[in-house]
């Protein structure tokens, strides 16, 4: 089976860093979702020297870990960078229990207790480092992105769902086995509207990708003068949620109300996570903070709004600068991490 096509090399960099790591040497970043798996060959620097992709067959725990296999061996043939691949950082959906690198299950992929980083590191032949991915992302973040030098901030991913880390003292926080930080089902609204893990009014229930669409759609639905109206009923939610941006960013009454309610939620979610851990910094990654100041003006408006001003009042909230190789690259500074 042809398990993944290479892309063009982006030969994007993902910021500067890590100097004085060996310059031909690459890491094989992993990000194992429920849609598709992706993999790209990264520099020390985070420099992308090759993409591949793979569909994921989640629906089959065997042909999953098979594909991803095949992803990452196809990786290190491909030769992108050059360079000589010192391991493979895998950053998987799901709970991970940490110190044992078993997968315990997954939202949207059949995964039953695998010890997924154990058969991959056997089948590769290449030590591997297995993470939650957004702690996966949050790692990239502190190597590469916007924590850099940074070592106290909590991470979100806003997407279909909503992920999160924690740093503390520049170390993932992973909690007893590996499953802590799980932000998105921190409950802010008990009578709120039913979430993916089968409770009420979770912040991802509130403040996801998903949420915008449902807002959007019900905004657009009391208002049919909206530009959005037009663009309403289509069954591509990635779509979907690129449309409301860009609604909002023509000004559209719609599709501006809809982002000013998950940044309500976003706000008092962040109001809480600051109150807990004191951070320097709150970072937006996902597909939904690449709508940037769309959702960051209205999401800094909420936090001063609903925290304490003293303690929110220095925390900063800013979007993450890794844009779509965050979730490979997180992986990939694991392994550089891994490896020290
Ligand atoms: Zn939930």
């Amino acid at each position: 089976m042809p398990a993944s096509k290479g892309r063009e090399p982006g030969e994007a960099s993902a910021g500067g860093a890590a100097a004085g790591r060996t310059r031909d040497q690459v890491v094989i970043g992993v990000d194992v979702g429920g849609t598709n798996i992706r993999a790209a060959r990264v520099g020390s620097d985070g420099r992308v020297f090759q993409r591949f992709e793979s569909p994921s067959p989640a629906r089959d725990q065997e042909m999953m870990v098979d594909a991803l296999v095949a992803v990452v061996a196809e990786a290190v043939a491909a030769g992108g960078g050059r360079g000589e691949v010192r391991a493979v950082g895998l950053g998987a959906a799901g709970y991970v229990l940490h110190e044992t690198g078993v997968v315990m299950e997954a939202p949207n992929i059949a995964w039953r207790d695998v010890p997924l980083r154990s058969v991959v590191s056997e089948r590769a032949g290449l030590a591997v480092f297995l993470d939650n991915d957004a702690n996966a992302a949050a790692a990239g973040e502190h190597l590469f992105g916007v924590a850099r030098g940074v070592d106290d901030f909590v991470y979100l991913t806003l997407g279909t769902g909503i992920g999160g880390g924690i740093f503390i003292d520049g170390k993932v926080y992973r909690g007893r086995r590996g499953t802590a930080a799980e932000l998105g089902h921190v409950t802010v609204d008990p009578t709120g509207p039913v979430c993916g893990c089968g409770r009420r009014g979770c912040l991802e229930a509130l403040a996801s990708g998903t949420a915008l669409e449902r807002e959007a759609e019900r905004l657009v639905a009391l208002d049919p003068g909206s530009v959005l109206h037009g663009m309403s009923g289509g069954d591509s939610p990635g779509l979907e949620g690129e449309a409301v941006a860009r609604a909002a960013e023509e000004g559209d009454r719609a599709a501006l109300a809809a982002f000013e309610y998950v940044s309500l939620w976003l706000g008092i979610g962040i109001v809480n996570f600051i109150h807990v851990f004191d951070p320097e910094l709150v970072v937006l990654g996902g597909g939904m903070a690449r709508s940037g100041h769309l959702l960051l003006d209205s999401v800094r408006r909420s936090v001063a709004e609903h925290g304490i001003g003293s303690l929110v009042r220095d925390a900063r909230i800013e979007l993450s600068c890794l844009g779509g190789d965050a979730g490979v690259v997180g992986a990939a500074a694991m392994a550089w991490e891994g490896i020290g």
